[in-house]
This record gives C-alpha cells, sequence and structure tokens, in this order.
C-alpha cells in the first residue's frame, strides 16, 4: 500500500520518473539524489513502511535483502565491495521515512 505525499512510494512506482537501478515487484532500487560515495543507491519496497521497526513481513525484508547484492552487480561493486545501512529514527538522522536500505561503494571506506 502507497502513502500520499510519500516521496519514495512515487519514486518506487513510477509515479515520479527516475532510472531504477533494479527492479522486482516487491522492491524497487534508485541513486541517492546527494550520493555519498560514487556509487549509492537505495533499495526501497515498493508498499510503504516508516522503518525498519514498523512490522515489516519476513517475506518483504528476504526481498529488500536479497536486492542488495543484485544492485551491487548491477552497479559493478559486487567483487570490490560494498557497505549496507539502514538508517532507523531520529538519532540515526532518518530523514525519509519510508524504509530505505543504502548500498554504498565504489572507493576504500574508513
Ligand atoms: P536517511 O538519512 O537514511 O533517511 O537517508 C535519506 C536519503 O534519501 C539521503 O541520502 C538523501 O540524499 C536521499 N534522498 C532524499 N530525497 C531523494 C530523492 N528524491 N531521490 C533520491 N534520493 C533522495
Ligand atoms: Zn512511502
Amino acid at each position: 500500500m502507497q502513502k500520499e505525499d510519500c516521496i519514495f512510494c512515487k519514486l518506487a512506482n513510477g509515479e515520479i520518473p527516475t532510472t531504477l537501478v533494479y527492479e522486482t515487484d516487491k522492491v524497487a532500487a534508485f541513486n541517492d539524489a546527494n550520493p555519498k560515495m560514487p556509487i549509492h543507491v537505495l533499495v526501497v519496497p515498493k508498499d510503504h513502511y516508516a522503518s525498519l521497526s514498523d512490522d515489516i513481513p519476513a517475506e518483504l525484508l528476504g526481498a529488500l535483502m536479497k536486492a542488495v547484492p543484485e544492485v551491487a552487480k548491477a552497479t559493478g561493486i559486487y567483487e570490490s565491495g560494498y557497505r549496507v545501512v539502514i538508517n532507523t529514527g531520529d538519532d540515526a538522522n532518518q530523514t525519509v521515512k519510508h524504509v530505505h536500505v543504502h548500498v554504498i561503494g565504489g572507493a576504500q571506506m574508513q
């Protein structure tokens, strides 16, 4: 189910045109608008969940995580390595309230 006025709902479901790095029936991945690394992709469910704490069904969590190495392959960082981050809630500075998995890579990290 989508949520009104949620930008990631609109991006994941094609209501706002964007280039998808990877897509299945349940999840979509697109480039972060403000990349912190050479590769910075966000993987999101097509249905709206506010955060990792939003009682996401296990099957959908699995679909999100299964998408991560596919995104890494599609962006050329599968072999070199990547970092996966899910900011959750205020102390973690979650700014967009639609759960998203950051997939970051393309250069050596600390
Ligand atoms: P977080 O701090 O984990 O909530 O991260 C939100 C991320 O979404 C940030 O890295 C933003 O650069 C990114 N972002 C915000 N709006 C958009 C957008 N319209 N398209 C792509 N990425 C976005
Ligand atoms: Zn949403």
